[in-house]
């Protein structure tokens, strides 16, 4: 809904609300309630309904708006979220690169150090050079450092982080065939060949002399083998020949013989090269080791043969004393466990279905326990190497494998989107996936678990890093874009904490929902209040209705009958003084209850226009009682009723008002008298108590019910319908008894027992 239908409904509760005041007016004009008093419930029903319709609409309406606003905010959240998308850099996609690869160069960096560095022989003139290099060792702690920060969980040896080259054979270059597996040679000898090697290797038993074993090798050697198993047959002499030999030599020989057979391999599959140097190792233990076991140590260490990490635990055993070698041999653990778990993670690979052949170029693996995302790049990258000084490059036909662990990916997703500086509501949070594999972020950027909003598609656009670090030579970057794989990666930004979302809204949701309500409620309030004020002035409408007749009623019968009986005496009809002074009497009194009846309604008329005005002046109550109940006399026994006096005290003075104080005192003689069957008593009286002074009245009439006991005292009202009435009245008189009594501070009470008769009291407090 748009801005136009809520001023349309806006205009049209005006409307209604104008149509409510003209009815109003209208109605006020015509008196249509007075008039017709059938129509005045209806015409309440049109005003109730012009009066709530509108409240209700607004709040209908009100509560619409708030509950719509929950979506206006849901389409915020979304847009903002495209919009965070479509902030994104179009480099989004090499920034996050970028931000991965550059641990390569850290680890790279180090890793040439350690290699070329650390591991190396501690008179050599590379170790040297690297460690001699104050900037280099700088670069690389920092590099260690990086690395450290990039992977917490990473303790001790290699960082989880893989790079290598396969080699034809889809495994990492350099590497020996894992594990060992008996060697070709060994398959194609002869039967005569095979019967000379059985022999040869029964004959080689530890202890064996040269002179017994040389037969045999010799004897062998006749056969014509191949070359390589002639060199293991050579290997055996050597080690007979050794046998006696000083360590120095021996140490010499087998280094010597190591380098000679390299490639060749033992009956079992392992190189001679490993057995050779594990000889070597064995005897360095008496003369020490030199710069070619080194060397040749690790190469073996780079090759990640079966024996290296056995000669690896002996080489540490042996330099166990002289730091720099201790250091060294660490280096090349690590190095090891480097090279260990890129056999790993191409074995991995290799049973994923990947074929280095086919170079597809990104997969995730599992291994080494964790997840690994796998750039496999294909041909065609140069690599640079330093041979004397100069920078050669060669062109690499190999594909080359990058693997990051998972926590690396999300990193440098994190880092890249930290670059970017996009400002995230606290409700979102943002994932990842690559190659449809999902990255949870850390906080606070994670949001995983929740609902996505908008998502886009980002290719990852390596700003190459060279292949093989080139130590301190050249460095290239080889363009990653035109990969036929390359990696692509979906950003999702979540909604993370809906009810964070909804806060602002929800907050202003309580305070218009409770403006509505209580609107709402007060309208209710209002439409109950004008009923029932409307119900009030109908009766009192009802009342004055039948007071006007009552009056009419009270007055045509007296003036009906003085008439009467002045004619008849004026016409001579009466004769006899005795029959005419009755006849006075009765014209005298008529006039007298008139005089009382026009009394009481033009005091009840002063009074309601609050006109009426009170004389207080020093007056004795006894007095006044005794006058007024003298006064009532003839009334009383006009209508057979004994009206008695209380014996009353001396004198009772107060500050009263005295003519309206009897007029009350009248009224209430009169109800008394009106009410009360033939015969009976009406007593009057007057008491004072500590100042209080009570003038009472009391019959023994019908009595007055309970819940009529407070009606009586408002105006217009009597007992029982209309039509049944028997006693005469207007239904004003005990109203003006209660004003002229309110108005001298005092009250009046009824104490009434239906059948038993009433009695009126008016209490005058002290000090009147
Ligand atoms: P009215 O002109 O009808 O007497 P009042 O205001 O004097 O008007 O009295 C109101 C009503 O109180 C009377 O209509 C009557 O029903 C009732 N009432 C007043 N006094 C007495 C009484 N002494 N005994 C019984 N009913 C009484």
């Amino acid at each position: 809904m748009d801005e136009r239908i809520l001023i349309l409904i806006l205009l049209g509760a005006c409307a209604l609300a104008w149509a409510a005041r003209y009815a109003r007016k209208r109605q006020e004009l015509s008196g249509a309630v007075r008039q017709n008093p059938k129509r005045a419930p209806l015409v309440f029903l049109w005003q109730a309904v012009f009066i709530l319709l509108p409240v209700a609409v607004m709040a209908a309406f009100g509560f619409w708006a708030i509950l719509h606003q929950r979506r206006v905010v849901e389409q915020e959240a979304q847009q903002r979220a495209t919009e965070i998308i479509q902030t994104l850099p179009d480099d989004f996609g090499r920034l996050s690169a970028s931000s991965l690869t550059q641990y390569d160069a850290y680890k790279g960096g180090w890793f040439s150090f350690l290699e070329w560095g650390v591991a190396g022989w501690p008179g050599s003139k590379t170790r040297l050079q690297y460690l001699g290099d104050t900037n280099e060792l700088s670069i690389i702690s920092n590099s260690v450092t990086t690395l450290r920060a990039a992977f917490p969980d990473w303790k001790d040896g290699a960082p989880p982080l893989v790079q290598f080259l396969f080699d034809s054979n889809g495994l990492p270059q350099n590497m020996d065939v894992f594990p060992p597996s008996p060697p070709p040679w060994l398959l194609t000898l002869s039967a005569d060949q095979y019967q000379a090697w059985t022999s040869l290797i029964s004959a080689d038993r530890p202890g064996q002399t040269v002179s017994n074993l040389l037969p045999f090798v010799r004897e062998f050697r006749d056969t014509h083998p191949p070359t390589t198993a002639t060199a293991v047959a050579d290997f055996f002499r050597l080690r007979a020949e050794m046998r006696d030999k000083s360590s120095m030599i021996a140490m010499q020989s087998f280094l010597d013989f190591a380098r000679e057979q390299e490639g060749a391999l033992s009956e079992s599959g392992v190189p001679l090269t490993s057995l050779a140097l594990a000889e070597a190792l064995r005897r360095a233990n008496e003369c020490g080791p030199n710069e070619k076991l080194w060397e040749l140590l690790r190469t073996e260490t780079m090759r990640a043969g079966i024996l290296a990490p056995g000669l690896l635990d002996q080489a540490a055993g042996l330099v166990r004393r002289n730091a720099p070698l201790s250091e060294s041999v660490r280096a090349m653990q690590i190095l090891l466990a480097d090279r260990q778990a890129q056999r790993q993670l191409a074995q991995a690979l290799a049973q994923t279905g990947y074929s280095p052949k086919v170079l597809t170029t990104n997969l995730w693996v599992s291994a080494l326990g964790r997840r690994w995302f796998c750039i496999v790049q294909p041909d065609t990258i140069r690599s640079g190497t330093i041979v004397s000084n100069k920078s050669i490059w060669m062109t690499n036909t190999y594909p080359e494998v990058r693997c990051y662990p998972k926590s690396l990916v999300a990193q440098a997703f994190t880092n890249a989107l930290a670059e970017t500086k996009i400002a995230l509501p606290q409700y979102f949070g943002v994932s990842f996936e690559l190659e449809t594999e999902p990255i949870p972020l850390p906080p606070p950027w994670d949001g995983t678990s929740s609902e996505t909003l908008a998502a886009g598609r980002f290719h990852m656009s390596l700003p190459a890093i060279m292949l093989s670090n080139p130590g301190n030579g050249p460095r290239t970057e080889t363009p990653f874009e035109d990969m036929p794989g390359h990696p692509e990666f979906t950003l999702r930004i979540q909604l993370t904490d809906r009810p964070l979302l909804y806060a602002r809204q929800r907050q202003l949701q309580t305070i218009f929902g409770s403006l509505i309500a209580l609107s709402a409620l007060s309208a209710f309030v209002g439409f109950i209040a004008a009923y029932r004020s409307f119900q009030r002035q109908k009766e009192l409408s009802d009342l004055k209705t039948n007071f006007v007749s009552s009056v009419s009623h009270e007055l045509r019968a007296p003036i009906a009958s003085v008439r009467l009986m002045a004619e008849n005496l004026e016409s001579g009809k009466i004769a006899g003084a005795p029959k005419q002074n009755e006849y006075f009497r009765f014209i005298v009194q008529e006039c007298r209850r008139l005089s009382s009846l026009i009394e009481n309604v033009l005091d009840f008329s002063r009074i309601e226009q609050g006109r009426k005005q009170y004389a207080f002046e020093q007056t004795d109550l006894a007095a006044l009682t005794r006058i007024t109940v003298k006064l009532m006399e003839p009334y009383a026994a006009e209508k057979g009723v004994w009206l008695k006096l209380e014996p009353l005290p001396e004198s009772v003075e107060a500050s009263v008002d005295g003519q309206a104080l009897q007029q009350a005192l009248v009224n209430l003689i009169d109800n008394a008298v009106k009410h009360s069957p033939k015969g009976e008593t009406v007593t009057a009286g007057i008491t004072s108590q500590d100042g209080t002074i009570k003038l009472f009245v009391a019959d023994h009439g019908p009595g007055i019910p309970r819940g009529e006991q407070e009606k009586i005292f408002e105006r217009f009202y009597r007992l029982g319908s209309e039509l049944r009435r028997e006693t005469q009245g207007v239904g004003i008189g005990l109203s003006v008894v209660k004003h002229i009594v309110a108005a001298h501070n005092g009250r009046v009470m009824v104490q009434s027992d239906p059948g038993h008769g009433s009695r009126f009291t008016i209490e005058l407090p002290p000090g009147k």
